[in-house]
C-alpha cells in the first residue's frame, strides 16, 4: 500500500493532497507530483 503523503524536500513538514492533483506543503508552499513521491518512498 503506497504511502498516501511524504515529505517536503524543502522543510521536511508532511504534504497535503492538492485539489488540483498531487501534493502541496503548507508550509513552504512547494509542489509536488504523485511521482515525486514515489520515486522518494523507493
Ligand atoms: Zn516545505
Amino acid at each position: 500500500m503506497p504511502q498516501p503523503y511524504g515529505r517536503c524536500q524543502h522543510c521536511g513538514e508532511r504534504l497535503y493532497a492538492h485539489i488540483e492533483g498531487g501534493y502541496q506543503c503548507l508550509n513552504c508552499d512547494s509542489r509536488y507530483t504523485e511521482t515525486d513521491l514515489e520515486d522518494q518512498a523507493a
